[in-house]
């Protein structure tokens, strides 16, 4: 059964995407341009090694499912990812048109042609057909076979009563790609998402003009197509990791990152405070969200522009983006600092919140302190110290702190045997194996917080070294 619509925006307007689909046209005249290296270098730019050239070259014949099954090979998430991967610095920033002095190939916007050709049409795999399971564990993940008429590998697509069951916590781009490709060799496969609807980030974080939650949505309707059984729980509450362990034989762990990190300064409480994700969040889902008239941004991360183009874009009046360090050191990718200036979004450095002031209990302005960079910090990257003595305030009546996510494990800190460092999970990189090995990770809660295509790469990974284990053992052996 689907899941219940998310409401839509009723600004939809208001986000128009950020690579809009290509006309047929412009798609073959675009393929046409792609020289369809041979040890292609966007291919291993791709965390998840798409087959670029071969996709491409399928476009260019007008063989448009033939192209998604390629994608669909080696990343089950293609749909997401063709728009929202930081294209500038993975696949197109690798192409060897760069070195022509010519634009790069369009890759996102050519996978997007392709897979909206496929979701527009039948939407179907191919069927299942029998064949070994491949042993490509201790290897990174695989570049996508060659034979893309065809998507099962596994024993059977369905009825798999005797397999072990595969447990996947978190219901991201990490999971569900482990989910995808674990049903793709025959496994049962339950996700466990604590939210109303799947997808993670994909579907509550990513902004809404890269990625609107009905495609999100689609993608995980095309995973449970393949048979993958969702459920709504919070590991570590209405169930515990031993009743995991009891009806599964491995377990995936792909919860992501945790709350947005607080600024730990007087008037947070206030009304009108609200965090990145929860705005981003809220305005997905709510088409009753009101954005502030005068906002003002706390970091300087490609969260905290995402809200201050989201809120410029609901209407807000002036958006302030205010970072702690200079310009040089902003950690946002610089394309994203690009489209932020044109949408009109203002940017301050070298200040430092220090409070939040408020009127009627709500936020009214923020004081700041000027800062100077000093030493590099543990990061590598210069402290940034305060100025004594030189506050100034900036009036607003919405204020977006995006800090980062913090890194909490509270459900697998109590033991288990799983190894944390710094607040993420500690694992063989090559497999995703943890140091419990019925446990496996993969996505945000093991690298920290990178991109979707990381985090579909992990999962595929981590998927591939569970069924290549030599001692997957039936289901009756890991009763009792
Ligand atoms: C605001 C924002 C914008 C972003 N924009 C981009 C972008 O434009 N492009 C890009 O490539 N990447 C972007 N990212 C990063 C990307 O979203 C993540 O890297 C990716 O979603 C990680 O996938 P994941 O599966 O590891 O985690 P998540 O997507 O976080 O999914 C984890 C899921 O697990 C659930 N969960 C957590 N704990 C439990 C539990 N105990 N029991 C059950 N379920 C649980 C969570 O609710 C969530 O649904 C963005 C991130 C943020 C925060
Ligand atoms: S998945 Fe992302 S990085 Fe990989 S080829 Fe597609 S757009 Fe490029």
């Amino acid at each position: 059964m689907s899941p219940p619509a998310l409401p839509v925006p009723l600004n939809l307007e208001r986000f128009p995407e950020l690579h809009p689909a290509l006309d047929s046209q412009s798609a073959i005249a675009e393929a046409n341009r792609c020289l369809f290296c041979f040890d292609a270098p966007c291919a291993a730019a791709c965390p998840t090694h798409i087959d670029v050239p071969r996709f491409i070259k399928k476009i260019s014949t007008g063989n448009l499912r033939g192209s998604a099954l390629t994608i669909f090979d080696a990343n089950i998430l293609g749909l997401s990812c063709s728009r929202v991967c930081p294209v500038d610095v993975l696949c197109e920033g690798s192409c060897v048109m760069h070195g022509y002095n010519k634009k790069p190939i369009e890759i996102g916007r050519l996978q997007r042609y392709a897979m909206d050709h496929f979701y527009a049409n039948t939407r179907a795999l191919p069927v299942p057909i029998s064949e070994p399971r491949p042993s490509e564990v201790g290897q990174a993940v695989p570049p996508a076979s060659p034979a893309s008429g065809r998507f099962f590998h596994g024993l059977s697509a369905s009825g798999s009563g005797l397999l072990p069951r595969i447990a996947c916590i978190g219901g991201g781009p990490a999971s569900l790609s482990c989910a995808a490709e674990l049903r793709r060799h025959g496994y049962p496969v339950t996700v466990f998402d604590n939210r109303p609807l799947p997808g993670g980030l994909n579907t509550y974080g990513v902004a809404e003009y890269k990625l609107r939650p009905s495609d999100s949505l689609r993608e995980v309707d095309l995973i449970r197509s393949l048979g993958v059984e969702f459920r709504q729980a919070e590991i570590g509450d209405t169930v515990q990791l031993e009743d995991l362990e009891k009806e599964f034989s491995f377990v995936f762990v792909g919860v992501g990152l945790g709350a947005m990190e607080r600024l730990g300064i007087p008037g947070e409480h206030l009304r009108g405070v609200i965090d990145a994700l929860r705005f981003i969040e809220r305005y997905k889902t709510s088409p009753d969200f009101a954005v502030g008239r005068r906002v003002v941004v706390i970091g300087g991360g490609n969260t905290a522009i995402d809200a201050a183009n989201a809120s410029k874009r609901l209407g807000a009046e002036e958006v302030h983006i205010f970072y702690r360090r200079s310009e040089k050191e902003m950690p946002a990718f610089s394309f994203e600092y690009d489209r932020s200036k044109v949408e009109g979004v203002r940017f301050h450095w070298l200040a430092q919140p220090v409070e939040i002031m408020g009127q009627d209990g709500r936020a009214a302005a923020v004081k700041f302190a000027e800062t100077r960079l000093g030493l590099p910090d543990l990061s590598g990257r210069r402290k940034a110290e305060a100025v004594e003595g030189s506050y100034f305030e900036c009036a607003c009546d919405m204020v977006i702190p995006a800090l980062g996510q913090s890194r909490f494990m509270g459900m697998l800190s109590a033991a288990r045997g799983i190894e944390l460092k710094g607040g993420s999970i500690v694992v063989d990189r090559p497999t995703g194996r943890t140091t419990n090995p019925k446990y496996y990770a993969g996505g945000d809660c093991v690298n920290g917080g990178r991109e979707v295509v990381d985090a579909v790469a992990d999962g595929k990974r981590a998927a591939l070294a569970i069924v290549a284990q030599p001692s997957f053992p039936p289901m009756e052996a890991t009763h009792g």
